[in-house]
């Protein structure tokens, strides 16, 4: 009999998981995705779409393997055998891939008045609003990260007309001084007014509250941490403190053996997790090792233990203009970056092949962990061996 695998998210890991699993086991299994919505969402570039110069946007049914089944619909709580669907229905599994990904995460007070970018409809409400915007007013953008910088200087180069301020307590803190400061500079030319050593307290709906005084705003963008759907805390699921359903090292539920878990929303052991940021960088290999885990399972086989390396952070500042770090598998910078159009052409040619390694899911590789010798964090041994990794969004 065919075992029946439910992948509940579509997005980078959920796809991987899903394709791979339907082109690796197709005699041996029934893959059946949920997703709330018929398309594929690429987050990566969703700062783009909230500028207005492309779209996330783009049909499942284009990158879903043909045998995979989609079901359009939310899952709103998972029990033993079976998830509970939004519109009513259920459906029984052998196996589950937990693949719900990650949220714009609203830590802030009066973070309700502040548009976002971790999520389409977030996205799509800030296109509008900027359109609406004239010219001279003023869009703050919370957060020094990742998302931040490429929100900020993608606005700012989108619409000159605009003054588009980033607020932040530091800008790209984990880089090296030297690539710190070019980030910096390349945000400036984008036209990014820098309010760094701020940090911003509350969101009104026309300003920010910073710890040194009040920034009037038309158009508060929220670019700081992510947070992950609570789905397996009320399925009642052991999860992270923050949520994250927590895993074994092969990616498999510490408090289901058929419930293996892939993505954002996932806390593997720090032995084996705590350099993998929330990114589509870690999400992509956890789906395809999510996948190899599911077919060990279905044979009866032991699942190897993840084993992820990273490569390297691309920023994009724009359409024409990036800045691109290296790092070792650990995730640490490493002596190299790329800078200007280079960079920028690189991370849009890393964004095209992660769409492209999804329709080809068994000749997709990666690289592997570091090892004990290269692993991040002084005094993590002091951690129990089974704690979760920390999450880190990208
Ligand atoms: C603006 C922006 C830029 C980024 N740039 C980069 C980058 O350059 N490099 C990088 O590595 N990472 C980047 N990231 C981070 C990256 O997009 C995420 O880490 C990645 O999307 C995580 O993939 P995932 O498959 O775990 O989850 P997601 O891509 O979030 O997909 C999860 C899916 O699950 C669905 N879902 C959720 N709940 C349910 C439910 N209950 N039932 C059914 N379906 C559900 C969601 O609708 C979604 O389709 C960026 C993120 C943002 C917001």
């Amino acid at each position: 009999m065919l075992a029946r695998v439910v992948v509940v998210g579509a997005g980078y890991a959920g796809v991987m998981a899903a394709n791979r699993l339907a082109a690796a086991g197709r005699s041996q299994l029934r893959v059946t995705m949920v997703n709330p919505r018929p398309d594929f969402v690429e987050r990566v570039r969703l700062h783009e779409h909230a500028a207005g110069v492309s779209s996330a946007v783009r049909p499942l049914s284009g990158l879903l393997h043909r045998d995979v089944g989609l079901r359009v619909a939310t899952v709103d709580s998972i029990a033993e055998r079976s998830v509970q669907l939004d519109d009513g229905g259920a459906l029984d599994f052998d196996y589950l891939v937990y693949a719900v990904g990650s949220t714009v995460g609203r830590g802030l007070p009066g973070a309700g008045h502040a548009w976002g970018v971790a999520d389409l409809d977030g996205a799509e409400a800030l296109r509008t609003r900027l359109r609406c915007l004239s010219a001279g007013a003023s869009v703050v953008v919370i957060g020094g990260g990742l998302t931040g910088i490429e929100t900020s200087a993608e606005i700012a180069r989108r619409y000159p007309a605009l003054r588009v301020e980033l607020v932040a307590p530091s800008v790209a803190a984990w880089l090296p001084a030297s690539s710190r400061s070019t980030v910096e500079r390349k945000l400036v030319a984008a036209g990014v007014v820098l309010r760094t050593g701020l940090r911003a307290v509350a969101v009104r709906a026309d300003g920010v509250e910073t710890d040194a005084g009040r920034l009037a705003s038309d158009c508060t963008v929220w670019a700081g941490s992510f947070d992950v759907p609570e789905l397996a805390r009320h399925s009642g699921l052991p999860v992270a403190s923050d949520g994250r359903l927590r895993t074994d090292e092969a990616l498999v539920s510490v408090g289901n053996r058929r419930i293996v878990g892939v993505g954002d929303a996932v806390a593997p052991p720090r032995q084996v997790g705590a350099h993998l940021r929330m990114s589509c960088q870690a999400a992509l290999p956890m789906g395809a090792h999510g996948a190899d885990t599911v077919l060990a399972l279905v044979r009866g086989e032991r699942p190897a233990p993840l084993s992820i390396g990273m490569v390297g952070q691309g920023i994009s500042l724009g359409r024409r203009d990036g800045f691109a770090q290296a790092t070792d598998r650990d995730d640490t910078p490493r002596d190299f970056a790329l800078s200007g159009r280079v960079a920028a052409v690189v991370k849009e040619w890393v964004c095209r092949l992660t769409v492209g390694s999804m329709r080809f899911p068994r000749a997709y590789r990666w690289l592997s962990g570091p090892t004990s010798n290269e692993s991040r964090g002084p005094g993590e041994s002091r951690e129990p061996e089974s704690a979760p990794a920390a999450a880190v969004s990208r």
